[in-house]
C-alpha cells in the first residue's frame, strides 16, 4: 500500500517537473522570439514614441494603432516624454516582451542607434518612423521627403521676399529631420544668398522644437537686428508659433513672411488670419497607414516594397518616402479641410463668418 503511494508520489513529481520544464521552455522561447511571427499567433508591434506633445503625434499613434488592429496586430505604445534614456529602456522593455517588430520615432536619432543591435540579437527588425535613426543598421525608414519639405518652405518665402534679411529658425538639433529640412531650405536659398539678394542675419535651432525656445530666439534676433528682419524660414508650426508671438510683440506679425510645417490647427488659424504665410501638410493618415502595413509585413518576415534609400551615415536604408503638400490661404480648404484633418469651423474660428469660404 505504502509502496503504491510512494510510486504515485514519484509519478506525480515527474509529471510536475516535466510540466514546469515545458513551461520554462515556452517562456524562454517567447522571451527571445522576435519576428517573424508564428503562423496563427497574433502579431505584436512595439511602438516607441519620442513624445505626444504635438497634435500630430497623437494622430500618428491613433491612426497607426487603428490600422494595425485592422490588420490583426496588437500594438504596445510607449512614449518617452522627450527623454533619451527613458526611450532606450522602454525599447529594451518592448524587446523583452517578445514583440515581432519594433517601430521607433526617436527623440534623438543618434542616441537610439545601439537599440538596433539589441533588437537584432532578439531577432526583431526595426522600422524608423518619421525620423531616421542614424549610424545604425536600422532595417527600414518611413517618412515624408524632408528635403522636399525644406525646399517647399524656402520656395514659398523666397517667392514673397526674393530679397532681404532672412532669419533661419531650425528645429531640434538632435532630430535628423531638422538637418534635412535645412538642407532643403538651403537648396533654394543658397543661389539667392550667393547673388547677394538674401542676407541671412541669424540661424538658430530650437531645442526639442519648443515654441518657448523659438520665442526667445526670435526676440533676441529682433533686438540684435533692430527689428530689420524681412522673412523667417521656420522649420515647423510649433517654432513658427513662438516666432510669430515675438513678431506680434513688435507689431510685425502678418508683415514678415514665415513658414511652418504640420498643418497644426493653431497654424492653420494663423494662416487664414494672415499671420503665417504657409505650412507644409503631411497627411498623417498616409504615413501611419503605410507604416502599420509595413510593420505587419516585417513581422511576418516579408520584404517591404520601398521607394529608394536614404543614407543614415552607416548604410543606405530602404525607405518609403511620402510627398508633402504646401498649404497657404488659397488651398487650405482643398487640402487640410477637405481631408478632414482640421475642420472649417475650427480653422476659421477667429475670422468673421461672411469671410468664410463656401464649401
Ligand atoms: C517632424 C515634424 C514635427 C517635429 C516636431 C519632426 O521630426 O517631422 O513633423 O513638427 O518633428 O515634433
Amino acid at each position: 500500500m505504502l509502496k503504491g503511494k510512494r510510486l504515485l508520489l514519484i509519478l506525480v513529481s515527474i509529471c510536475v517537473a516535466s510540466l514546469l520544464m515545458m513551461a520554462g521552455c515556452t517562456r524562454q522561447e517567447s522571451a527571445s522570439s522576435g519576428a517573424p511571427a508564428q503562423k496563427g499567433k497574433a502579431i505584436k508591434i512595439g511602438l516607441s514614441m519620442d513624445d505626444l506633445k504635438l497634435e500630430r503625434w497623437q494622430h500618428d499613434r491613433d491612426l497607426f494603432t487603428e490600422k494595425a488592429k485592422e490588420l490583426g496586430a496588437e500594438v504596445v505604445v510607449q512614449s518617452a516624454n522627450g527623454d533619451d534614456q527613458t526611450q532606450f529602456s522602454q525599447c529594451e522593455n518592448l524587446i523583452s516582451q517578445g514583440i515581432n517588430v519594433l517601430v521607433i520615432i526617436p527623440h534623438n536619432g543618434e542616441a537610439m542607434a545601439p537599440i538596433i543591435e539589441q533588437a537584432h540579437k532578439a531577432g526583431i527588425k526595426v522600422l524608423s518612423y518619421d525620423r531616421l535613426i542614424t549610424n545604425s543598421d536600422v532595417d527600414y525608414y518611413i517618412s515624408f521627403d524632408n528635403i522636399k519639405v525644406g525646399e517647399i518652405q524656402a520656395q514659398a518665402i523666397a517667392q514673397l521676399k526674393p530679397k532681404g534679411n532672412y532669419f533661419m529658425m531650425g528645429g531640434s538639433p538632435t532630430d535628423n529631420n531638422a538637418k534635412m529640412l535645412r538642407q532643403g531650405q538651403m537648396n533654394v536659398l543658397k543661389p539667392l544668398i550667393d547673388k547677394g539678394d538674401i542676407n541671412v542675419v541669424g540661424d538658430q535651432w530650437a531645442k526639442d522644437w519648443l515654441p518657448e525656445e523659438a520665442l526667445k530666439i526670435m526676440e533676441n534676433a529682433l533686438t540684435a537686428n533692430n527689428n530689420k528682419i524681412d522673412a523667417v524660414v521656420a522649420s515647423n508650426d510649433s517654432t513658427a508659433g513662438g516666432a510669430v508671438q515675438a513678431l506680434a510683440a513688435q507689431g510685425l506679425d502678418g508683415k514678415v513672411p514665415i513658414s511652418g510645417q504640420d498643418a497644426e490647427l493653431a497654424a492653420c488659424q494663423r494662416i487664414v488670419e494672415g499671420k503665417q504665410t504657409m505650412t507644409v501638410y503631411k497627411p498623417i493618415k498616409s504615413i501611419a497607414t503605410r507604416a502599420a502595413e509595413a510593420a505587419v509585413q516585417i513581422a511576418k518576415g516579408e520584404v517591404v516594397k520601398t521607394d529608394g534609400v536614404v543614407n543614415n551615415g552607416a548604410k543606405d536604408v530602404q525607405s518609403i518616402l511620402l510627398t508633402p503638400i504646401a498649404v497657404d490661404m488659397k488651398n487650405m480648404v482643398d487640402t487640410v479641410i477637405k481631408d478632414g484633418y482640421n475642420k472649417l469651423e475650427d480653422v476659421f474660428k477667429n475670422v468673421p463668418k461672411d469671410k468664410w469660404p463656401k464649401m
